[in-house]
């Protein structure tokens, strides 16, 4: 086994081209040792990353497993015997004595029994999302409930319900449940690596930061906006929520540099790694409220109340049954910011009943402008008036 001195780079920097992303694994050189960034294909039309780091101890630490499909595992396979082959020929995957999640999406966590069976490492997660990794069956059966209620009320006709619902694919049986062996909660130091809790994205989402790297997960991607979904939903996600940990993400990022001269980088779970986190962030924030922005006017322009479903053409193009659930999910998060704000108001309330949940929204400003700028300003004010948790 390599010591921990050979596997040192202190001094050593990350270059962007080092990171293409043909290739199937690339070296991180963290300040604290080697790490590894494998390419896999979590999702059918997803490409993912999983992260291998260093321990005090000599073995390593896993950052993710895949989607547990026959690909994503043999992707991971091969980046295994590509690491074992031309970087480090101690490695095996039995030295992996751990396996921290970002958060229990199927794409991040689908592959954790196959992994549990095959190395015995513990298995660390958000404590809110741990019943997901031990008792996957149960959640998926009870959120799915939970779905139907919020496609029905959406307005989504009801022989559409289940299709959509099996485009998502959170269906029970999908994934083996495994114990968790530590739940995290933010802020531990796990051996080479500090937890970050950072919800938005998913109620429990960690981003763990070693030296001067952090892998982030799924919150801030490098080219793409993350997927968000209404709190009322799945608590601890929502605009507010995700909008809160960019913005503590970005003062993580500033804080590291005015400390130590150097850049923190990212390593998302999937695109190519974020060099300049603050940029990057403000970059997304303006992708929200563009976001925003559209759906506003879009209230402004149209006469008649819309249901979220009603909504869903006029916003996003809607040919792909797989990315319904997704669409409305982020239609339904910046709709419940709206409303909470006041900005919206549910048109006919009193033709809802039990046998027609259908909602449907109108702007409750007159001028679209307004409105726009109130959004800005309240949630300026939601997020200024909490600073002790951006540090
Ligand atoms: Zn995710
Ligand atoms: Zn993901």
């Amino acid at each position: 086994m390599m010591g921990l001195e050979e596997k040192c780079s202190q001094g050593q920097s990350i270059i962007k081209d080092d990171f293409s992303s043909e290739r199937s694994v690339c070296p991180i050189n963290t300040s604290y040792g080697v790490g590894y960034r494998i390419k896999a294909r979590v999702l059918p039309y997803l490409i993912g990353f999983i992260y291998l780091v260093p321990t005090v101890d000599s073995e390593w630490i896993m950052i993710d497993s895949g989607g547990g499909s026959e690909e994503s595992n043999t992707d991971l396979e091969n980046g295994f015997r590509i690491i074992r082959e031309e970087f480090d020929r101690s490695f095996k995957p039995e030295k992996i004595s751990r396996l921290c999640l970002t958060h229990a999406h199927v794409d991040h966590f689908g592959g954790v029994s196959e992994f549990k069976r095959r190395t015995n490492a513990k298995i660390a997660v958000h404590a809110f999302e741990s019943r997901l990794v031990d008792s996957y069956d149960e959640v998926a059966r009870v959120e799915n409930c939970r779905y139907v209620n919020f496609l029905l009320e959406s307005g989504v006709p009801f022989d559409s319900i289940e299709s959509i619902l099996d485009g998502f694919g959170f269906r029970a049986g999908r994934v083996q449940s495994v114990t968790v062996d530590e739940p995290l909660y933010g802020g531990e130091t796990i051996d080479s690596l500090k937890s970050v809790y950072l919800p938005g994205h998913s109620p429990g989402h960690l981003a763990f930061v070693c030296e001067n790297v952090i892998f982030s997960g799924d919150l801030l991607l490098s080219k793409t906006l993350s997927q968000i979904w209404p709190a009322r939903m799945t608590p601890q996600t929502g605009v507010l929520n995700y909008v809160r940990s960019l913005l503590k993400l970005k003062q993580i990022a500033i804080d590291y540099e005015s400390l130590n001269g150097q850049k923190l980088i990212a390593f998302p779970a999937h695109e190519e790694p974020i060099f300049d986190i603050p940029s990057r962030v403000d970059k997304a924030l303006r992708g929200m409220e563009r976001r925003n922005n559209r759906l506003l006017k879009l209230f402004s322009e149209e006469t008649a109340p819309m249901t979220l479903w009603e909504i869903l053409p006029k916003m996003y193009w809607s040919g792909c049954p797989n990315r319904e659930f997704f669409a409305l999910s982020d239609i339904g998060s910046r709709v419940e910011l709206f409303l909470q704000l006041n900005l919206l108001r549910v048109a006919d309330s009193e033709r809802l009943s039990r046998s027609n949940p259908a909602i449907r929204y109108q702007l409750s400003f007159a001028n679209a402008e307004a409105a726009k700028n109130t959004i800005k300003q309240v949630v300026r004010m939601c997020l200024s008036g909490d600073k002790s948790n951006l540090i």
